[in-house]
């Protein structure tokens, strides 16, 4: 849905979206909305809790800015890209995916969240699984 750089729907007042279902569409940074990735949206959900806090206390909204962090891809089994436009930087190979690894796991909720996430990716690492991560129905369980 629309919204307004404030996550506002468009035409509504008190109703408000930010994510993958926003579409901000006055930011003349990003005229064809931001990239459907993470950074932009928890950005944004950061945002607009400082702006629910102001509205409680009866204080101007502000826009939402999306700050560009950089990119960072895996494109192998021992090799990933990490461009990091803040510190102008551009890392890629083994020493890319061991920054990707890192970076990822930092950005997770909770100890337990990130040693389960760093087994699990040990391990699929070690055992090279490489199952298709797609869930089937057979006929008799179709509703
Ligand atoms: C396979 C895959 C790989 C990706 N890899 C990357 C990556 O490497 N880097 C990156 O930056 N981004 C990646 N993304 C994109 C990233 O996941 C999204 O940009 C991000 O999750 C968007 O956040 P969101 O909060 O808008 O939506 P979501 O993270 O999808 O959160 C929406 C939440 O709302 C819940 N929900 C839905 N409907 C209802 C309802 N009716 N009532 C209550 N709750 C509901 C859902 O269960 C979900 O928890 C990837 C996405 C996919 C699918």
């Amino acid at each position: 849905m629309c919204t307004d750089r404030m996550a506002r729907v468009a035409g509504l007042t008190d109703i408000f979206a930010i994510g993958h279902v926003a579409l901000i569409s006055n930011d003349p940074d990003y005229p064809k909305g931001h990239p459907q990735i993470a950074q932009p949206a928890i950005q944004m959900g950061k945002k607009l809790a400082a702006n629910l806090s102001a509205l409680v206390r009866n204080e101007s909204l502000q826009p939402f800015k999306y700050f560009d962090k950089g990119d960072m891809a895996i494109i192998g089994r021992t090799k990933a890209m990490a461009d990091l436009f803040k510190l102008r930087v551009h890392i890629s190979g083994p020493l890319g995916l061991i920054i990707w690894l890192f970076i990822h796991l930092l950005s997770l909720v909770s100890f337990r969240n990130k040693f389960i996430t760093l087994y699990d990716w040990v391990t699929a690492y070690i055992s090279k699984d490489k199952s298709l991560r797609m869930i089937f129905r057979t006929e008799k369980h179709q509703p």
